[in-house]
Formats: C-alpha cells, structure tokens, sequence
C-alpha cells in the first residue's frame, strides 16, 4: 500500500519504507509515528490519504 500527501503529492510507500527517517522497508503505515511529517511540505501523517 501507498500513501501520498495530499498536499505536495509526496508518497510514502510501505515495502520502501523510508529510511532518510529511520522508516524500515516493510513498515506499514499504521506503525509510523503519529508525529511523522511530510518530508517536503511538512504535512502531519493525517493529511495522508491511500494511494489508489
Ligand atoms: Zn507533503
């Protein structure tokens, strides 16, 4: 699964993970902290939607 900001478009996608954050390939999203934020915009993790 994939989540995309939705306001720069930026996704994050769980087999990636994202490891500029310490974020572990693998990681779903539901596990990331919920004071993660959007690495270019800064958007809080709710302003996060499924990617289709
Ligand atoms: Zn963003």
């Amino acid at each position: 699964m994939k989540y995309v900001c939705d306001l720069c478009g930026w996704e994050y996608d769980e087999e990636a993970g994202y490891e500029d954050a310490g974020i572990a390939p693998g990681t779903p999203w539901a596990e990331v902290a919920e004071d993660f934020e959007c690495p270019l915009c800064g958007a809080p993790k709710d302003k996060f939607s499924e990617d289709e």
